[in-house]
């Protein structure tokens, strides 16, 4: 319908507006509904808003309307989730995963694991009811295996997923007049920079966002640095240190036209010390000015960080900034692990989905020890119950107010 929205009072027309009647269950909460599409200035949206309460409306709570679609069956909760994934993407990518989930990828991804542990609960629970009956044997150990296989493998894409969700920080250290700021500027020209940037861990370190092939990178540039020597050199390692220690990556600048110096070093052993700490593969090498004709061969700084990938670079003539972004890339996924193709689940979610793990490994284990049937069907309920945590088959209401909490008015 075409018309006008009159405050009834002044007997002022507000706005020139268009209604829709939504007929149940043919709307977004299977209600009956109508939606008012006016001018979107503040000031329209406002008033009649107004207009629309003072007449008996109420406002939505967090994620009102979505939550009614779940209850009223046209999604399940692993697709209500997704809807908070969609509005929060950051990159074309985590948007299309969330698009997936959206339509519901995860339940269509956990069903056949679902379904094979409710027939093998229905087989255990019967055997340990009627054991003089013969029942038509199934393999247990082969079906929990196969179970737990479905589970790992979504658990595995979901740490892909959460990487695209989430983003990667990585920390560009290295010490003053090496090129820091301007790779970090190289990047975020190349790259699309992202525009809500992520706050910085502290106000000494410059924080830009990239999508770097989809995947929110947010550097952290320790430059900034001012000229005086010995104290603000210490100022400077002390900042680099912290946002090393924040992020997940490192790259580790270097000035290729110059013989490495005692600071490069002492960067170099701060960069090892972490590695050791946590694991190797995580600082990526950049040798910057590879346009001047000197070059360096950094022997003692490599020798440092062996076998951390190597790349040389120039941000004045752009060469090896391709390279590099490839080689941020493929760190970043590695640090996911081993999937190749993400999925978009939430943190609950995949507290839910390690639960079901956890709970499955107990019952196969049950199972090869040739436990009693019902001890085993103890471990695979509570395995059934976890997953149907993720799908909204089994919710408190605890449960459902936290993730609904968690979404903007009106969604
Ligand atoms: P930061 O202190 O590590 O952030 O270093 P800056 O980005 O401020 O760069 C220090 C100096 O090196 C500046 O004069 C830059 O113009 C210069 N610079 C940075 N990258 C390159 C490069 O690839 N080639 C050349 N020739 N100069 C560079």
């Amino acid at each position: 319908y075409y018309g006008r929205i009159v405050d009834p009072e002044a007997g002022r027309t507000v706005d020139e507006v268009m209604l829709v009647r939504m007929e149940p269950p043919h709307s977004y909460t299977r209600e009956a509904g109508v939606e008012i599409h006016c001018h979107g200035g503040p000031l329209p949206v406002k008033r009649i808003l107004e207009l629309c309460v003072a007449a008996g409306a109420r406002l939505a709570g967090p994620g009102e309307f979505t939550l009614r679609a779940f209850l009223n069956g046209r999604i399940d909760l692993s697709q209500a989730e997704a809807v908070m994934a969609v509005v929060s993407a950051r990159t074309s990518e985590s948007l299309a995963l969330a698009v997936d989930e959206l339509r519901g990828s995860l339940t269509h991804r956990l069903g056949p694991a679902r379904d094979a542990l409710i027939r093998t609960l229905a087989y255990l629970d019967a055997s340990a009811d009627f054991p003089e009956d013969e029942i038509h044997g199934v393999d247990v150990v082969g079906t929990l295996r196969s179970a737990e296989c479905a589970l790992a493998e979504v658990l595995a894409a979901s740490n892909l997923g959460r990487l695209y969700y989430e983003g990667v920080q990585i920390a560009i250290v290295g010490r003053p007049n090496v090129g820091k700021s301007s790779l970090l500027n190289a990047l975020l020209r190349h790259e699309r920079a992202i525009v809500t940037p992520i706050a910085g861990t502290t106000r000494d370190v410059i924080t830009e966002t990239i999508n770097l092939k989809g995947i929110p990178a947010t550097l952290l540039d320790t430059a900034g640095i001012g000229e005086t020597k010995d104290v603000i050199e210490q100022m400077g390692i002390d900042r680099s240190r912290r946002a090393i220690d924040a992020a997940a990556l490192a790259l580790f600048v270097i000035d290729g036209s110059q013989a490495a110096t005692s600071d490069d070093l002492a960067v170099a052993h701060m960069l090892a010390e972490r590695l050791d700490r946590d694991g190797a593969g995580r600082v990526v090498l950049a040798i910057n000015k590879r346009d001047l004709p000197h070059h360096e061969t950094h022997e003692s700084l490599r020798a440092v960080l062996p076998g951390c990938p190597t790349i040389e670079l120039s941000t004045v003539t752009n060469s090896g900034i391709d390279t590099l972004e490839a080689t941020l890339f493929d760190l970043a996924s590695s640090l996911a692990g081993e999937a190749r193709e993400p999925a978009t689940v939430s943190l609950r979610q995949r507290e839910a989905l390690r639960s079901a793990l956890t709970s499955l490994q107990a019952a196969l284990a049950a199972a090869r020890d040739e436990l009693p049937n019902d001890l085993i069907a103890i471990d695979v309920r509570d395995a059934l119950m976890f997953i149907g945590e993720i799908t909204g088959d089994q919710i408190s209401e605890r449960v459902l107010d936290e993730i609904f909490s968690t979404f903007c008015i009106g969604k």
